[in-house]
């Protein structure tokens, strides 16, 4: 079976988290990756989220509008609600999958509080537009979401470097993991300042036992993205028995783990910090993934595929197809799990129907609400051996 995701895992990885903890593992990783990132200060979290919602409150944020895409990871504005701020969407564009730029002034109002710029799939935001709204918008924030996009360029300039600062996610699924945990990212030493005391007033430390519990899920992700077991998972999916236990998310519902507020542990750090030094790497593999896809599927009148730019991370390889559900069957038959991506389009679903409350139509979401339906995800992890790509490409698509 060939997954749709692999985080980059090796023997180091293993190595580092059984290394005894040091006292300063947490800020190594951070030096680390403010390094790497190009800026000033990184600090990290137990969830990209957790970073949101308190980056938010160290701008002093509260009841105002935040406004960020439609189309997007639901997390990011369950954060804003956990910030006490309310999310104000905005519809994508079919060229880059990014939100609408030009549609955000449309929504800019008295209470506009921020903007969160987000780079999906690695797809760097546009800049230009962006400097545009800042400059006649001086007092709104620009945050960078670099979940699917550490350190992507936009004509040469790098996305998280824009605005007062940005947020990673660093679970397994993400372009580089620390088991779990999240990092904002910033060049603003007073705001750091604030964030890290804000932190440590509001987050409890990292207890042993969620350095246990991270060490054991690590162990446990080795051997699920291992071929044959993870077949079988995924059959498990199918019949629906794992369903039962391991629901996603509850669409009804605005919430976070058990233990946002939990420090990231030092295990975490270590792994992120080896995670770190491959990071090129993984990015580099990415990109020459893309390509080999785009030279290779080019003439597959099913596909829409997702555009080659400058500077992508390319976290997921993304091409539109009309039936979706058709294509994810035919793979599966193949032993390759496609999977979708954001199934949604968070102001549609039942937390954030906005449609009762406001003046908006549906119609405003127009092209979220499409990619949410018509999106598949071709396996690009970093790892993915050329016969396997080329399994994917001959075996499926070119009979
Ligand atoms: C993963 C992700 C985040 C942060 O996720 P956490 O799970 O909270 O670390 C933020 N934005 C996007 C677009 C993401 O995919």
């Amino acid at each position: 079976m060939i997954p749709r995701l692999k985080p980059s895992l090796d023997w180091r990885e293993l190595v580092a988290a059984l290394t005894p903890p040091r006292k300063d593992d947490v800020e190594r990783f951070e030096q680390a990756f403010a390094r790497k990132m190009g800026q000033k200060h990184a600090i990290t979290f137990p969830y990209g989220r957790t970073g949101l919602i308190l980056l938010l409150e160290a701008l002093g944020l509260k009841n105002k509008e935040v406004i960020c895409p439609a189309y997007t990871c639901v997390v990011v504005p369950h954060a804003i609600v956990y910030s006490d701020n309310k999310p104000v969407f905005v519809d994508s564009q079919e060229e880059d999958f990014n939100m609408n730029l030009d549609l955000v002034p449309e929504v800019i109002t008295e209470q506009t509080g921020a903007i969160i710029a987000t780079s999906i799939f690695g797809y760097p935001v546009n800049l230009d537009k962006l400097d545009a709204i800042h400059r006649k918008y001086p007092n709104i924030y620009i945050i960078q979401d670099c979940a699917h996009s550490f350190a992507a360029e936009w004509k040469g300039r790098a996305v998280q470097k824009e605005g007062i600062a940005a947020i990673y996610g660093l679970n397994i699924s993400k372009l580089m993991t620390s088991i779990f945990g999240g990092m904002v990212t910033t060049d603003d030493d007073k705001f750091a300042k604030k964030l890290i005391k804000l932190r440590d007033i509001r987050l409890k430390p990292a207890l042993l036992t969620k350095s246990l519990r991270r060490f054991l899920y690590l162990v446990a992700v080795y051997p699920t993205f291992w071929g044959p077991v993870y077949g079988l998972i995924n059959r498990l999916e199918r019949s629906g028995l794992l369903n039962r236990f391991v629901k996603y998310y509850d669409e009804s519902k605005v919430d976070m783990p058990g233990d946002y507020l939990e420090k990231m542990s030092r295990i975490e750090a270590r792994v992120g910090l080896v995670q770190l030094k491959k990071y090129d790497s993984i990015v580099e593999n990415r990109r020459k993934m893309a390509k080999f896809y785009d030279d290779n599927l080019r003439d597959i009148s099913e596909l829409h595929l997702p555009p080659i730019v400058e500077g992508a991370t390319y976290s997921h390889y993304v091409p539109r197809v009309s039936d979706r559900n058709k294509i994810l069957r035919k793979f599966l038959k193949k032993a390759i799990q496609l999977g979708w991506l954001i199934e949604y389009c968070i102001p549609n679903m039942d937390s954030y129907n906005v449609q009762s409350t406001s003046a908006n139509n549906s119609n405003d979401y127009r092209v979220a609400e499409k990619l949410s339906t018509n999106t598949i995800n071709i396996p690009i992890y970093a790892q993915i051996k050329k016969k396997e790509a080329e399994h994917i490409v001959q075996q499926v698509w070119k009979k």
